[in-house]
């Protein structure tokens, strides 16, 4: 007998609901049109693409539906945002970040610097993986051209002021994007009043499709196209609009916009059950990023003096999906540049495990995760040395992976 998967990786990516595909099926069928055609078979297609366009806006609470820019993704998206700002921002020629971004800003930023085209500045977080404020206000200035600090961290959930730190971009006249991709669908979002300039976000992560991702660009800022080509988009993304992804991507936005209450109450009190219960069954453990401020599905476990990559597998052997919270780095044995950033020592930081839970998640699955993590955990520190002489290695104690 087999039992079902328990899938606690949501913040990797979500399945697609099959509302989703429903809706996006006749896209690739019947209605195959392009939008931009002068027939009825392009019309209904940017018909479609319209209301999907508009219940993305409702659901940022953005004031225009133009303000909304399709893209391949939300990598697409961070990319679009700060390159633009270095074109349009004429004089200045500054990026400021944080150390926690996801790979899509860190990499991109770290690929300007190295080419000479961007001096960068990335804000430092303090252990609890929140922003240095005074650092933030210390490198802004009129050498600024962006900021783009995320809304909320991927890994730990930690969530950033993005409104004081948007509002502080513009005392320098700096514009503010926010990777925004682990924070659309969960928390309401009212983008008419904020400060924030632009905003990433992607469909894969609120159970829509790969592939589509979206940029908010608010009325009045000017936004330098990254791909450049035929008219879409109104000039400010070229190429065939992917209608089927935008049509699931607006039917994903509109369960979510019917789900968000859920995430406040049934989404958190399952994250706070396995939260309570992992910490209370497992010695040596502790919750990373900030508690008070954090994403209602999403909590990060550092289990001591053992491995997240050997946790991960005997979890997989039970059928339970998380992460090991460094899934772009797997093979090697760095721990993730989130944790690296908060400080957390070598011995805790390899052993942290992130569980992601989505509305699809059930009492069920915490149910079967209480029971399998404490053997895991029990068998591996059997088997660590770290474990066996915790007195000797201090938490700081780095004897392997210096
Ligand atoms: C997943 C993710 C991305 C990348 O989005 P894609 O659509 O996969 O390109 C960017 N930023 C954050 C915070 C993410 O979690």
């Amino acid at each position: 007998m087999t039992v079902s998967p328990v899938y606690l990786d949501n913040n990797a990516t979500t399945r697609c609901d099959p509302e989703v595909v429903a809706a996006m099926l006749p896209f690739f069928t019947e209605q195959f049109g392009n939008a931009s055609s002068m027939h009825a078979f392009g019309s209904e297609v940017g018909g479609a693409i319209a209301k999907a366009r508009r219940a993305l806006a409702d659901l940022l609470g953005a004031e225009f539906d133009h303000e909304i820019v399709y893209t391949g993704g939300g990598t697409e998206a961070d990319s679009t945002a700060i390159l633009s700002a270095l074109e349009t921002q004429t004089g200045r020629t500054e990026i400021i970040t944080s150390a926690v971004e996801h790979p899509a800003v860190l990499t991109l930023v770290a690929h300007l610097e190295k080419t000479g085209r961007a001096k960068v500045h990335v804000i430092p977080v303090d252990a609890r993986g929140r922003l240095d404020i005074e650092a933030y206000a210390r490198a802004l200035s009129d050498k600024t051209a962006i900021v783009s600090i995320m809304w909320a961290n991927n890994e730990t959930g930690t969530i950033f002021p993005v409104e004081q730190l948007a509002r502080m971009a513009h005392g320098v006249g700096a514009l503010f994007h926010t990777d925004a991709v682990q924070v659309v669908g969960k928390i309401p979002m009212d983008l008419k009043n904020s400060a924030i300039d632009m905003l990433s976000l992607s469909g894969h992560k609120l159970h829509g499709p790969k592939g589509i991702g979206a940029l908010y660009v608010r009325k009045g800022v000017r936004l330098r196209p990254l791909i450049r080509g035929g008219h879409q988009e109104r000039g400010r993304r070229a190429g065939t609009e992917n209608a089927p992804a935008i049509i699931g991507l607006g039917k994903a936005v509109e369960l979510a916009a019917a789900h968000m209450a859920q995430e406040q109450t049934t989404v958190k009190a399952l994250r706070d059950r396995l939260e309570a219960g992992l910490l209370q069954r497992i010695g040596n453990s502790f919750v990373t990023g900030d508690v008070e401020n954090r994403l209602p599905n999403t909590c990060n476990i550092a289990f001591e003096y053992i491995e997240g990559e050997a946790i991960l597998l005997l979890m997989n052997r039970e059928g339970i999906a998380a992460s090991s919270g460094s899934a772009c780095t797997s093979g090697s044995l760095e721990p993730s540049h989130v944790l690296r950033a908060m400080n957390i020592p070598y011995t805790a930081a390899h052993g942290a495990i992130r569980f992601s839970f989505s509305r699809e998640n059930s009492e069920g699955d915490v149910d079967r995760v209480l029971e399998a993590m404490p053997p895991i955990i029990e068998k591996l520190r059997d088997m660590s040395p770290f474990w066996r002489e915790r007195d000797v290695h201090t938490a700081a104690f780095n004897p392997t992976y210096a």
